[in-house]
């Protein structure tokens, strides 16, 4: 789970860690009479949204007085951002910048850690560093049983700066980050850009954080936090109806009948160079209703081009499901290609049911994937 920067920004200001604070504003207006309760004519106006990359979307504006500040309100509330509309702004003292630097605590699956990463390069997009210049990125990786105590902290501070007073500030920061990261079970706490001020202060002005949605039981104050996205409500409103559905972004739309059989799907997609759109088990079912249900999940996402249905008759018979997939086709529109493949009891009724039908069918997994992929037309 996710939130936004000034809620990150509350939970850093309650561990220590400098921000530059604001208000949180959701019309003009609000802004308008934020911006005169604020001692300082400089400041910035960021869209408050669930995605990374404001800054280059043009979501975050500085201002130098009440003009200024009006028009960038009224340009960035209502502004899209990656498909999410903006609703609220932050508005915060604006600080100056001298360097900007990376910070983040997240867990890494390689080393089963949770590793810092750190880096001069702060500020700019940090996937682009970490593809172009790895070497500019330090990675220590936390042992839980030792923590991030003071040398270590220091340690860490010293790979981004050269002068004691701010390795300390640094340090500092590093370490209530670890603390807040732990007792929050975030999955993710970074600090991008963690800037040195002209009067050598080292301040947080921008915070991201990921929660780990398996922790959420025990994190009442985080939980009540949640804002579920479109994507999110999609998959409670599937879940309400019986799916389990997973949107995952890729072209290649999958109904699957059994979670195992779903993951090798993706799995093999993912093998012959496709990328499935989501993941969905649709159960040990041949009811041609919820076939027309899960289709109509699947084609509401404008992304898939290819549909895979990958169903494997045990109880199920592969004639009732081919049966199923007619009745329900008969009452869906689409031109979007769908792939069957049906294997296990009466398979070869089932494909004889098929022949001669706008289906494309495969009696191999293999074979389906590969159908699939080819026609995504990657
Ligand atoms: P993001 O693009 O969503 O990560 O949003 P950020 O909060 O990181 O802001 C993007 C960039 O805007 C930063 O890297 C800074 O260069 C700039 N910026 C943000 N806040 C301030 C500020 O208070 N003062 C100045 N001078 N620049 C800022
Ligand atoms: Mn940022």
């Amino acid at each position: 789970m996710k939130i936004h920067e000034y809620q990150a920004k509350d939970i850093f200001a309650k561990y220590g860690i400098p921000i530059n604070a604001g208000y949180i504003c959701h019309s003009v207006e609000d802004a308008i009479s934020a911006y005169d309760r604020m001692d300082n004519d400089l400041v910035v106006v960021k869209a408050q949204v669930l995605t990374g990359g404001r800054g280059k979307a043009g979501g975050v504006k500085l201002a130098k007085d009440t003009i200024e500040m009006r028009n960038h309100a009224a340009t960035i509330l209502g502004m899209d951002i990656k498909g999410y509309i903006v609703d609220r702004i932050l508005l915060a003292k604006a600080e100056d910048i001298e360097a900007e630097y990376y910070v983040s605590f997240v867990i890494d699956r390689n080393t089963k850690s949770t590793l810092l990463m750190l880096s001069k390069e702060g500020g700019v997009d940090i996937e682009e560093v970490a593809r172009q210049t790895p070497e500019k990125i330090h990675k220590i990786a936390i042992d839980p049983t030792i923590g991030m105590p003071d040398y270590l902290a220091r340690q860490a501070g010293f790979l981004l700066f050269d002068d004691i007073k701010q390795v300390r500030q640094a340090a500092s920061i590093f370490q209530k980050l670890y603390k807040l990261f732990l007792e929050t079970d975030a999955s993710l706490a970074e600090i991008n850009p963690l800037i040195l001020t002209p009067d050598k202060k080292v301040i947080a002005i921008d915070a991201k954080m990921t929660f780990d949605d398996n922790a959420l039981y025990r994190q009442e104050k985080i939980k009540a936090l949640f804002e579920p996205t479109e994507e999110e409500k999609k998959e409670q409103k599937a879940k309400s109806k019986g799916f389990s559905y997973v949107h995952l972004g890729g072209e290649i739309g999958c109904m699957v009948n059994g979670a195992g059989l779903a993951m090798t799907t993706m799995d093999m997609i993912k093998l012959y160079g496709g990328n499935p759109a989501n993941f969905l088990d649709i159960g040990g079912s041949s009811n041609p209703t919820k076939v027309i249900e899960a289709m109509k999940l699947l084609l509401s996402d404008k992304d898939v081009r290819v549909v895979l249905i990958n169903i494997f008759g045990g109880i199920t018979r592969c004639d009732d499901v081919a049966n199923g997939l007619l009745q329900a086709f008969d009452q869906i529109e689409t031109d979007i290609p769908i792939v069957i493949r049906l294997t296990g009891t009466n398979e070869a009724e089932g494909r004889a049911l098929l022949k001669g039908t706008k289906f494309h069918t495969a009696e191999t997994m293999g074979e389906a994937t590969r159908m699939a992929v080819e026609l995504a037309n990657y």
